[in-house]
């Protein structure tokens, strides 16, 4: 049988994308982390602008949380006691504690009293009986076997107790903390000042939106991306615009950049053209910790120090941007805010494509992760994955993330997922 040149070609093996002077992923991490030292200067704030903000300052309760034991239903609280095993018996409902105007008396045998939801537990009373299991006729209780002493009940304490340490220096605040902070009556708090960042884009081919382009110029879109992803950490931003490729221009940008920066953060310019002169710049003014990662996309990631501020140049193309900012800016800028806990959430879901990737480095495809009809959670891929492709990001909701020894990703695989969301 003849065979065709196809069948016959032996099959390429993947080609190795690995690079010796290139950092993991978790080396480059780890070196990022033990260089940031955190902000130690706090301010104090009321707690309404503390929002985004991180503590600097353990939050300790002078407190009972709930202040007084109360009741969990609108109901009547009774003795549990006094409930028969079966069969009903009658008691004499002899007032009502309302949340906010407790019953002041005490309830005894034979007695109940009509309580509402949040309302103090009238001395004597044990329990809290639905007010659907019971029937009321005048200033008499008919009710039913099936009452527990502390149905119902919700004890003083019980959610925070007077001396616990409620909050932990290094939490950031959002809408729960808020309310924690305001349940224990504090106003203000202390929290550690914001970290200021100053970023800029390089390249000669950039233009700034709203001009238009000339031949094989381009609209500056990293600036863009940068400044959202930025807004959300909230830090104090400084934004430089475009630099072009010259060194003279660099330096300047460095020099300004780094004068009142705890953080400086650059696009383009960090790999080995002709015309990137961002990591000789650093090396000439600052120093150089590491600048190549293995992974993809974001290979030419510069970090390092010039003079107070740590240094971040990122590559040009705009996934790129977009991955290592995530992986290596972000977590990096929450410790440098004082922040103790970082981790993203990681889940390992089927994919339900096939992923091309060789072996080297570790790859953040783009992901979607959905449903499939059966309600299981399931992944599949953006399609293109260039890292210049912008609209993958913004069709995906997730990275896939491929450690770096593996190969193709056959469809059905269980593979590591980093959700957008938990990132954020
Ligand atoms: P570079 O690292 O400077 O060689 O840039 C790599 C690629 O990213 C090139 O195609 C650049 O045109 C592109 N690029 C660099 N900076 C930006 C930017 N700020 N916005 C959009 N694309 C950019
Ligand atoms: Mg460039």
């Amino acid at each position: 049988m003849a065979m065709n040149d196809t069948q016959h070609k032996p099959k390429r093996p993947a080609e190795d994308e690995s690079d010796p002077n290139s950092l993991s992923v978790d080396a480059a991490r780890e070196r990022i982390n033990t260089a940031i030292e955190p902000i130690r200067e706090a301010e104090s704030l009321g707690i309404r602008d503390a929002l985004g903000r991180v503590l600097a300052e353990d939050v300790r309760s002078d407190i009972d949380v709930p202040g007084h034991t109360n009741s969990a239903m609108d109901g009547y609280a009774i003795l549990a006691g006094d409930v028969p095993q079966s069969g009903t018996c009658e008691l004499r409902i002899i007032g009502t504690s309302w949340a906010g105007k407790p019953f002041s008396g005490t309830v005894r045998s034979g007695q109940c009293v009509r309580i509402m939801t949040g309302a103090k537990l009238p001395e004597g009373a044990d329990c809290v009986a639905m007010q659907e299991h019971a029937e009321r006729e005048g200033d008499l209780l008919r009710i039913g076997p099936g009452h527990q002493p502390d149905q119902n009940v919700r004890h003083a304490g019980e959610d925070i107790a007077r001396g616990d340490t409620v909050l932990a220096r290094g939490k950031r605040i959002g809408p729960a903390e808020m309310g924690l902070l305001a349940s224990l009556g504090i106003p203000e708090i202390h929290v550690v000042r914001r970290p200021r960042v100053t970023f800029f884009s390089t390249g000669d081919e950039l233009r700034p939106v709203g001009e238009p382009l000339e031949e094989g110029q381009i609209y500056d879109s990293n600036r863009y991306t940068l400044y959202g992803m930025l807004s959300r950490l909230d830090v104090d931003l400084q934004d430089l615009g475009v630099v072009p490729d010259d060194r003279e221009a660099i330096e300047n940008a460095f020099q300004r950049a780094a004068s009142d920066a705890d953080a400086v953060i650059t696009s383009g310019g960090v790999s080995v053209g002709e015309a990137d002169f961002v990591k000789e710049t650093l090396e000439h003014m600052g120093n150089v910790n590491f600048w190549k990662i293995a992974m993809k996309p974001g290979k030419p990631l510069a970090f390092g120090r010039i003079e107070n501020a740590c240094f971040f140049g990122l590559p040009g193309n705009p996934v790129s941007v977009m991955a290592t900012f995530y992986q290596f800016v972000q977590p990096a800028l929450r410790r440098l805010a004082g922040e103790t806990k970082a981790e993203p959430i990681t889940l390992q879901v089927p994919c339900a494509s096939r992923l091309k990737k060789r072996p080297g480095r570790t790859d953040f495809q783009r992901g979607i992760l959905g449903r499939d009809a059966d309600g299981r959670l399931v992944v599949e891929s953006t399609g293109m994955q260039g890292s210049h492709l912008l609209t993958s990001m913004s069709r995906a909701n997730c990275f896939i993330v491929l450690p770096a020894d593996s190969g193709d990703v056959e469809a059905g695989t269980l593979v590591d997922v980093q959700p957008f969301e938990g990132l954020t």
